[in-house]
């Protein structure tokens, strides 16, 4: 059956148009003007109809300080469709001392039959021995094209700098992209140390061991390993000035970075973490919760291009998750509830406020991502032949934050009783309606695999 989506504004990266769309099973098969075709008919007079938003920062079932996000692939996916992302790209971690192909396994295999929306994986190598980096090529035959290393969590997910050389060798050999997570894992260690010994047990301690300068001395070391290795770099969660800085200073010596930052960085500071009763909790995330005098820079990073993309970072836990680290902040899990939240958010914030374009949001938040991670024209954009992931967003579907609206498996809202002007009305995924006015409406299992092919660095 085929679908129109009629009498809205598309919104591409690349410009808008008043426009309907024809949908032929699972992708789009005309833009235009289609009267009297014989189509069930979706009405977005009044609404702008975007590309689904890609969020290739994610974190479903993530094994954290021996718990895991409260967000499996059905309760994360649904919560994605709920705020207007078709497409997740979610980390697998290679399980030391498991080889990447058997984790990658366990990852499909947690996905599988569980997601309403579209999904692949980056791999995150934790112990670059020779026989992992030989089993990169393995990755790419499965079409996972990008890689990620963290410089922080030492003894659990942290890799030496002789690993991460070796990484970036092997993916420029392959020509996949590497992710890195910037922070200077041992300087940050020895900061909770002498906290702890001092007493200062609270989650704001978490924000004040994390100092924005060792994630600049991190991506800035970072850089400098790509730069040499010839390998593109993309940085996830740039969440300050200096960090911000160093990519841009690369970029303009013509190295191939690239970062992106957070919905969180641009709305959330580390005021958060002191928030009474533990709640602070609830915003520890790394790198932390910055002075938000960083943000006017992030927004004007995204507006410049100075940052590529922005994502989520999603990785949820309940209260009485957080409560793991009540009496010690460095046991508190990392993360946020966030995926639903980005697309409304930054049109709130971006194209109402007037800080970004529309353009510019649809680019940030998914025709970019679509470029960097392999995923694009199929995905991305609203054109003939591409996958039919589209979002009605409504500017006048007023949006209250808070767990009754909320499809993430946690028992509160980071952004509880903050109102929105409008937000997504329908967002199908390959021509089917996952998300109806409120409601998801189809089975877990819709959302499927995407391999990606290798990272393209002219078409970024
Ligand atoms: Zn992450």
């Amino acid at each position: 059956m085929r679908k129109i989506i009629r009498g809205g504004t598309i919104v591409n990266a690349s410009g808008a148009s008043d426009a309907d769309v024809l949908i032929d099973g699972e992708t789009i098969a005309g833009v235009g003007r289609f009267d009297g075709v014989d189509a069930e008919v979706i009405d977005a007079a009044g609404c702008f109809v975007l590309p689904g938003a890609i969020d290739n920062h994610t974190h479903m079932s993530m094994p954290f300080g021996g718990t895991r996000s409260s967000d499996d692939y059905d309760t994360g996916t649904q919560a994605a469709a709920a705020g207007g992302t078709t497409c997740i790209v979610d980390f697998a971690l290679q399980m030391h001392p498991n080889g990447l192909r058997s984790s990658l396994e366990e990852w499909m295999g947690r996905a599988e039959d569980a997601a309403h929306v579209d999904y692949g994986f980056h791999m995150a190598i934790t112990s670059a021995d020779r026989e992992t980096i030989a089993d990169m090529g393995a990755m790419v035959e499965e079409g996972v094209t990008s890689f990620k290393v963290f410089m922080a969590y030492p003894n659990v997910l942290m890799v030496r700098d002789d690993e991460f050389l070796a990484v970036l060798e092997r993916s420029r050999e392959l020509g996949t992209l590497v992710m890195v997570h910037c922070e200077n894992g041992f300087a940050i260690q020895h900061l909770v140390n002498t906290a702890l010994a001092n007493g200062q047990t609270d989650p704001i301690h978490h924000a004040l061991t994390r100092p924005e300068t060792m994630e600049a001395e991190a991506t800035g070391r970072a850089i400098r390993l790509a730069e040499f290795a010839g390998a593109p770099l993309f940085v996830v969660h740039v969440s300050c000035r200096d960090a911000a800085e160093e990519i841009i200073a690369a970029r303009s010596r013509g190295v191939e970075a690239y970062g992106e930052t957070c919905i969180q960085y641009l709305f959330n500071s580390i005021d958060d973490l002191r928030r009474p009763d533990f709640a602070g909790a609830r915003y520890v995330c790394s790198p932390p919760l910055r002075d938000a005098a960083n943000q006017p820079f992030l927004w004007n990073a995204l507006r410049f291009d100075h940052l590529q993309s922005i994502s989520t970072d999603h990785c949820p836990f309940t209260d009485e998750q957080k409560r793991l680290g009540l009496d010690d902040f460095s046991k508190i899990p990392n993360g946020l509830a966030a995926i639903q939240h980005r697309l409304p958010m930054m049109w709130e914030h971006g194209v109402r406020e007037g800080r970004l374009s529309m353009t510019r949001v649809v680019d940030i938040t998914s025709t970019a991502i679509a470029k960097m991670f392999g995923l694009y024209p199929r995905k991305g954009v609203i054109d003939v032949g591409a996958d039919a992931d589209i979002v009605v967003f409504d500017p006048n579907r007023r949006h209250v934050f808070g767990t009754d609206t909320s499809f993430m498996n946690v028992d509160y809202d980071i952004y509880e009783g903050q109102e929105l002007a409008g937000s997504p009305r329908v967002t199908l995924s390959r021509g089917t309606v996952v998300f109806d006015d409120g409601k998801i409406v189809t089975k877990p299992g819709h959302g499927r695999f995407v391999r990606r092919s290798l990272f393209d660095p002219l078409a970024v």
